[in-house]
């Protein structure tokens, strides 16, 4: 009796730590407050968000409600006026730049609303770009953006420049990019937000297709439509508040929180 209870106890600990573990990011009652003269812009206001491994969360609210910001800081772009964050167990809330920039460049892959390719680079460069600090030589680094290139139907651009693609072919380059530094997570902040609903739709094909290959994708969006097609995971905000988090089960959403 006392050895069944007592590997009852052990097994608890040990799913409570495998539980643990699988958090790449946790987001302790975090806030981001902004001083413009004499307000202060409460962006995000004491903020708890847990993000399972492999999970495919949307954040979602209204213009200004503090999506991206808390993207921001949950890439490590920015770093909180209160509360932890840690990614992969680690907390990241008080390091500086030169490690957080670290940090990001192994873990993170970003996508943004205005794809944020660089001009005079074609899809090819753009791509090797972020595997510039990888230490990868250039036929090394060709062959990769090539492959990366080919996952999202895009093989035959690798020489064109962004403005000789259409907006759905450069959000897919961006995609592309943002799987060049192999990173764990991906956030995409509003990613089908300068699209039309159709090529929308194609861009968030890929992502989906990442999310099963095992990434982890955090996307933010004020469409709840495209949020509750492609994510298992809401965190629904309102002025830098979590209003509710829902989480669904095949088609049946439940709210949890
Ligand atoms: P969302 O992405 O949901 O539209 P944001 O996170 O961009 O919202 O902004 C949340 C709030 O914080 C808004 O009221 C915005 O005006 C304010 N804000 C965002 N960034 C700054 C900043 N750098 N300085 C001052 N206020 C900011
Ligand atoms: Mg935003």
């Amino acid at each position: 009796m006392l050895n069944k209870n007592l590997s009852k106890a052990k097994f608890l600990k040990l799913t409570i730590f495998l539980i643990y573990m699988d958090n790449v990011i946790e987001l302790q009652n975090v806030a981001k407050h902004y001083e413009m003269g004499d307000n202060i812009v409460r962006a995000l206001d004491g903020v708890n968000i847990k993000v399972q491994k492999g999970d495919f969360v949307a954040i979602m609210g209204p213009s200004g409600s503090g999506k991206s910001t808390g993207m921001n800081l949950v890439g490590s772009l920015d770093l909180p006026t209160q509360g932890e964050i840690y990614l992969d167990g680690r907390n990241i809330a008080h390091l500086e730049e030169s490690q957080l920039s670290q940090i990001r460049g192994k873990k993170i892959g970003f996508i943004f609303q205005s794809f944020n390719l660089i001009p005079n680079l074609t899809a090819k460069e753009n791509v090797m770009l972020p595997m510039l600090f990888q230490g990868l030589d250039f036929q090394n680094r060709e062959e990769k953006a090539q492959e990366l290139l080919k996952l999202v139907d895009l093989e035959d651009r690798g020489d064109h420049y962004p403005n000789q693609l259409s907006g759905g072919q450069q959000q897919r380059v961006a995609i592309a990019r943002s799987l060049s530094n192999d990173p764990e997570v991906i956030l995409a902040d509003e990613p089908t937000g300068n699209l039309d609903t159709k090529t929308g739709e194609k861009v968030m094909k890929f992502l989906d297709e990442l999310n099963k290959s095992g990434k982890t994708i955090i996307m933010v969006t004020h469409d709840p439509e495209v949020a509750q097609k492609h994510a298992r995971t809401i965190y629904w905000l309102r002025d830098g508040k979590i209003e509710k988090v829902t989480k669904r089960l095949n088609t049946i959403w439940r709210t949890i929180k």
